[in-house]
């Protein structure tokens, strides 16, 4: 038997229903505004704030020091969040780069945005928040460093005034698609140096914790006295990438304080994704929407925001860019789903007791070729929802249905789906629902402007296996 929890609550149900009805959202995320708007004028004195966005590829929470992890393997990340709010259980919405970051720029979920696997870009008539920031007198720039995120096959350069993805570099001796931490860093920091105006946002992603996983010289967590094991092999070099590429963001924290920039910048940390690292017999991200893939580091830090707070509301990775934007004093773009935070981090409103987060995934990369090409990217591998400690996945091609109650099984061991439960019922039911409401116009990105090249990187990341 499950727990009944908050599901046994019908008119929560109903409560999100509303959520998803466009103009009825529109009007409560105004509210929600102007409650955060009054509250940085205030802080800010009238100016607007620079917005700095520092995202890791492939990090996940548990391997993230502050969330426990027995490892030290990310002192300034740590530094940086507990120097704000961080929560601990922020969600991606789809375990994938490129569509992750479309999702995670236009607040709306992939089905939504038309970037639904690696190669395939998101539409383009949906306004980002980079778009809307330079709208609003913003100098924009981003740096990026992981072969899906390349203008040509991600769309995500849009709004953004420097959009640097020209990284092309053999890495060690392996076939390289990405740019190394050391890299970004010192990109980003040319970038502050060149004395951007201000205000200004500035995206710097890192992808080092990434397959191939590599071992870095001195960022070793290895135990001298531990026999050779494949498995903990491949820990310890994901935590020497995590570790190397925690070490550089070090760096650039350091330059954004020497420069006084942490002075009136939000500073935001997240992952765009996790990693599944042998649980479930699988390493790699995109094919499952288990915890150690769905589940992020997720801090802010800045004027005005609370210092050395963890937050347990559930939260998820769209609703970070109403969030940003909050902080600026501007409004969230007129399609954005996701909702603005500031009002509950403020301790203007208590947080909600319960919250759906929903998912969905798709085969890795888009293939680029023949026949291959012809295959529909709109179709899900799995699409699920979480509410608190219970969770429901569904994979529609395979009509294979999962429950797990992660409060007593956080491994996601235990299937608990059965039709005969009036939990399941009730969650399977409306993750159906929810599917329904969108199946029809789920919208795709043209996958055309992929090249053989991008294929040959999307392959060497392990998206094409
Ligand atoms: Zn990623």
């Amino acid at each position: 038997m499950v727990r009944e929890g908050a599901a046994g609550t019908g008119s929560f149900w109903q409560r999100k229903e509303v959520m998803l009805d466009y103009p009825e959202m529109k009007a409560l995320k105004l509210l929600i505004f102007i409650f955060g708007a009054l509250a940085f004028t205030r802080v800010l004195g009238g100016t607007r704030p620079n917005l700095i966005l520092i995202s890791v590829d492939t990090l996940r929470q548990d391997h993230v020091s502050i969330y426990g992890y027995a490892r030290n393997a990310t002192p300034n990340a740590d530094r940086l969040m507990r120097t704000g709010t961080w929560f601990s259980s922020a969600h991606c919405n789809i375990p994938l780069t490129s569509p992750g970051f479309a999702s995670l720029m236009t607040s709306r979920y992939p089905h939504e945005t038309g970037s639904t696997r690696n190669g395939v870009p998101m539409v383009n008539d949906l306004e980002t928040l980079a778009e809307i920031l330079k709208k609003n007198g913003y100098a924009t720039a981003a740096v990026l460093s992981n072969w899906p995120l390349k203008k040509n096959i991600s769309n995500l350069q849009k709004g953004f005034d420097l959009y640097d993805d020209d990284f092309f570099r053999k890495r060690w001796i392996f076939f390289n698609s990405e740019r190394d931490a050391q890299g970004v860093t010192r990109q980003a920091s040319a970038w502050i140096d060149s004395n951007p105006q201000q205000p200004f946002f500035l995206w710097a992603h890192y992808s080092d914790p990434h397959q191939p996983y590599l071992f870095h010289n001195g960022f070793n967590f290895a135990s001298k006295t531990q026999t050779p094991n494949k498995a903990q092999d491949k820990i310890n070099a994901y935590d020497s990438e995590v570790a190397y590429a925690d070490y550089h963001i070090g760096v650039l924290l350091d330059q954004l304080r020497a420069r006084g920039l942490d002075q009136n910048s939000l500073i935001v940390f997240i992952a765009d994704h996790g990693e599944e690292l042998g649980e479930h017999g699988y390493t790699g991200h995109g094919r499952y929407l288990y915890e150690p893939s769905m589940r992020i580091p997720f801090g802010l830090s800045g004027p005005g925001i609370p210092a050395g707070k963890r937050v347990d509301a559930q939260i998820e990775l769209l609703d970070l860019a109403p969030t940003m934007l909050a902080y600026a004093g501007i409004a969230p773009g007129a399609a954005m789903r996701g909702r603005n935070l500031m009002p509950f981090i403020l301790g203007q409103k208590s947080w909600p007791e319960h919250f759906l987060v929903y998912f969905e995934t798709y085969p890795g990369a888009v293939r680029g070729e023949g026949a291959e090409k012809m295959v529909n990217v709109k179709d899900p591998i799995w699409i699920g929802l979480k509410l608190d400690d219970l969770k429901v996945c569904f994979h529609p091609s395979g009509a294979r249905w999962e429950m797990y109650d992660l409060a007593g099984d956080a491994k996601e061991i235990r299937n608990l789906a059965d039709p005969a439960d009036q939990t399941f019922i009730r969650f399977s039911d409306h993750l159906l629902a929810w599917r329904r409401v969108w199946e029809k116009s789920a919208v795709s990105g043209q996958p055309d402007a992929m090249t053989l090249e991008d294929k040959k990187r999307l392959e060497a990341l392990g998206y094409l296996k």
